[in-house]
């Protein structure tokens, strides 16, 4: 099986990733609707297909990305049928099973931080994510869509640490840059829900944490609550749309060069490749402006803005970090151009060698 374990800052929460190899298809745990863009690239870039985003709970720290992945990719969006989520594909209860290639994941109701909070369990029983019901060293708080300290405590006793000891817990969130951990751990070690800890200590424990509401609780319990649909238009979530640029992983925009040369007359090149490079081999792309990457932070004023700017090196190394740099100073319309001028030339596209006029940098 694929995993991977992404992290959202803002709200320190966890979206995970789960693939079958062999038939590509995939689901998602818990993604984050401001990292839809960043999901949908590792899935393309895996070359897995989303079958199923699956929700631990209905979140009060953050609007689930269900929606949007749904609508971008096709997927069916998984929740329990005890968390009145409206607009889900499938509703789950306990004991269900969620099946997609050769995997599954089981459905376990571990209410007790909300009502409709699930844990899903893999068939061997070496892995459970688990939501807020059992968070790495704690548990969820419980003041909040029907929460009870006593619930919770027989949900995470009952449900997650009578599993077997070396099986791995993944949590929806963690405030102290810890990822994983074990039942053993928890068992051991968990101050709230260990195995010396009463029913009577967790619930005075929890009733007193004296936490503050959660920043967006307003905006993200009714958003969730329809799987993560906005009352307005989200912003600054969209997909440019001057050309067919993508997200990579690594977080830059990219555009393809075949696309670029077909449409040269619509963006502006910046190569950021050094003197000595360009005269090389590989030639530039006409009327190209040529600021070296060293320079280019001392020399963004050159850049006119009234277009496009793809950001050109050799390999696609140089230029990603080229994009950056103009994405922090504003620029709005940037990408680099996919596998840069080596890609360029084993595409056999035109350059241009006359070296003297590129080089005076005309906007
Ligand atoms: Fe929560």
């Amino acid at each position: 099986m694929i995993l991977r374990q992404l992290f959202e800052q803002s709200s320190w929460a966890f979206t995970y990733l789960l693939a079958d190899p062999v038939s590509g298809d995939a689901v998602m745990i818990d993604p984050v609707l401001e990292q839809h863009l960043r999901d949908a690239t590792l899935l393309r870039e895996l070359g897995v297909r989303l079958v199923y985003t699956l929700e631990t709970h209905v979140h009060e720290d953050h609007v689930t990305g269900a929606s949007l992945l749904r609508d971008h990719t096709g997927c069916e969006i998984v929740v329990s049928k005890r968390a009145g989520i409206e607009g889900a594909d499938v509703l789950v209860d306990d004991g269900d099973r969620v099946c997609w290639g050769s995997l599954a994941l089981e459905v376990r109701s571990t209410p007790g931080h909300s009502l409709g909070c699930t844990t899903y369990v893999t068939p061997k029983l070496d892995m459970a994510f688990t939501g807020d019901a059992l968070l790495i060293r704690g548990a969820g708080r419980t003041d909040m869509q029907g929460g009870d300290p006593r619930t919770l405590y027989r949900s995470a006793r009952e449900k997650i640490l009578t599993l077997p000891s070396d099986c791995l817990l993944y949590p929806a969130h963690d405030y102290h840059g810890r990822s994983v951990t074990t039942v053993r751990e928890e068992r051991l070690f968990n101050p709230r829900l260990g195995e010396m800890v009463r029913e009577e200590d967790f619930i005075g424990y929890t009733k007193n944490l004296g936490l503050p509401h959660p920043l967006r609780i307003d905006v993200a319990v009714p958003a969730n609550l329809r799987c993560g649909q906005l009352e307005a238009e989200p912003t600054g979530l969209e997909t440019p749309r001057w050309g067919p640029v993508v997200r990579s992983h690594a977080g830059v925009w990219e555009v393809n060069p075949l696309w670029v040369a077909k449409h040269r007359e619509t963006v502006r090149i910046l190569d950021v490749r050094t003197a000595g490079e360009i005269e090389g081999e590989l030639g530039h792309i006409r009327g190209a402006t040529l600021i070296p990457l060293d320079e280019l932070q001392g020399r963004l004023g050159e850049l006119a803005r009234d277009l496009p700017v793809v950001v050109v090196c050799q390999s696609g190394a140089c230029s990603a970090r080229g994009a950056q740099m103009l994405e922090s100073a504003g620029f709005g319309q940037i990408a680099k151009l996919t596998g840069g001028m080596l890609r360029w030339s084993q595409l056999g596209l035109p350059v241009d060698r006359s070296i003297t006029h590129a080089l005076v940098g005309a906007p």
